[in-house]
């Protein structure tokens, strides 16, 4: 996808309007416009890469440090108990903005968001089989 056709280039090129929270040479940080919990913000790199698959990884690092310093900042500014750090790569996993991103969710105590996925235990020969895949 072309820069100019990405929202979130467009953020980051201030060419598109966006509460910014935070920002450094390589990083943006903003509120999410369909916040999930009080305080959601979306940390991005500048340069655009598709998602965690193709990201550069000093891009990754200094991503991975900014979406640190905004959760130190939910649970100081806004009383957030705990933090959910997020990303979603390619439609599969639900990604819908194609511009690398990382979701910093405040978490509340008692608050009802569930983990997206319900636990159940692994066979383990199959858990053992998938490791060995994946060596
Ligand atoms: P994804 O679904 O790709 O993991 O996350 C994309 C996020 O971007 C969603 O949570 C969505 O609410 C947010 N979003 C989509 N468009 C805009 C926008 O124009 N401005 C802002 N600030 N957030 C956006
Ligand atoms: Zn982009």
């Amino acid at each position: 996808m072309a820069e100019s056709d990405c929202i979130f280039c467009r953020i980051a090129a201030a060419e598109l309007p966006a509460q910014i929270v935070a920002q450094d040479e390589r990083t943006v940080s903003f509120m999410d416009i369909f916040p999930g919990a009080v305080g959601h913000a979306l940390v991005i790199p500048r340069a655009h890469s598709r998602n965690l698959l193709d990201v550069d990884p000093d891009d990754l690092a200094a991503v991975a440090l900014a979406a640190q310093r905004l959760a130190v900042r939910v649970r100081e500014r806004l009383g957030a108990d705990g933090v959910n750090l997020i990303n979603s790569t390619e439609q599969a996993a639900g990604q819908t903005v194609f511009h690398f991103h990382v979701h910093v969710l405040p978490r509340y105590d008692g608050d009802s968001l569930r983990l997206p996925w319900t636990p159940a235990e692994a066979d383990p020969a199959q858990l053992a089989q998938l490791a060995e895949r994946l060596r």
